[in-house]
């Protein structure tokens, strides 16, 4: 199976090809179809199965074709657990998008640096990589704002627990609108994952690698 068998476009198919990748991995063969879909997706996936292209392509999709608008409403929310995966991910999305004609604007938002440069850089974005607390801070700023989000992934739900994000990401819901694609990835399916797919999954696509 090839990558052009999955739904992609041919801007998108090109770049797939330029970073070298020649054959879908098992993760991507599903929640790529999925995603593009609009459908809700579950997937306990490691680092290194290739989940991060996984949910990078087919967000990249949903803005060929559509107009920027330079405003403060984000249409892709991505939460991470931390400043190194928000990095990680920023880079895999800016690998791409370097290579479509028609480029989304994503920043990534971490804790641990001054805040200020992101409150700037945050006018017209459409894609957000966050970590909780950081974007939490954003919103007060109102350099943010969450209530157009048509796409919500959690990456790395189980350390976004770990790590004792709950009450800030229970806050970030809130903050959503109620429909909304949700897509959901971790390394392990504990009680307190659960507790988070069956508050925010709907009939979701589930893919274990
Ligand atoms: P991830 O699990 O998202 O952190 O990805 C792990 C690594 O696999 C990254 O270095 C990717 O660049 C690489 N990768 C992801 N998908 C593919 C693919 N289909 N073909 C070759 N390399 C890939």
């Amino acid at each position: 199976m090839s990558f052009s068998s999955l739904g992609l476009s041919a801007p998108l198919l090109k770049a797939v090809d330029e970073q070298q990748y020649t054959q879908p991995y098992p993760v991507q063969k599903e929640a790529i179809p999925a995603i593009l879909k609009g459908r809700d997706v579950l997937g306990i996936a490691q680092t290194g199965s290739g989940k991060t292209a996984g949910f990078a392509l087919p967000i990249l999709e949903m803005f060929q074709g559509n107009k920027p608008v330079n405003n403060r409403y984000v249409n892709v929310l991505i939460l991470v657990p931390t400043r190194e995966l928000a990095i990680q991910i920023l880079e895999v999305f800016q690998a791409f998008n370097a290579k479509l004609p028609q480029k989304a604007k994503i920043q990534a938002v971490y804790g641990g640096v001054s805040i200020n440069p992101q409150m700037m850089q945050l006018r017209g974005t459409e894609i957000l990589v966050a970590t909780p607390g950081r974007l939490l801070d954003l919103v007060d700023h109102n350099a943010v704002k969450l209530s157009e989000v048509e796409t919500l992934v959690l990456d790395e739900a189980d350390k976004i627990l770990s790590l004792g994000f709950k009450e800030e990401v229970d806050k970030i819901f809130a903050l959503l609108p109620a429909k909304r694609q949700n897509v959901l990835f971790s390394a392990t399916l504990g009680e307190d994952v659960e507790g988070l797919v069956s508050k925010i999954l709907s009939n979701p696509v589930k893919i274990q690698i």
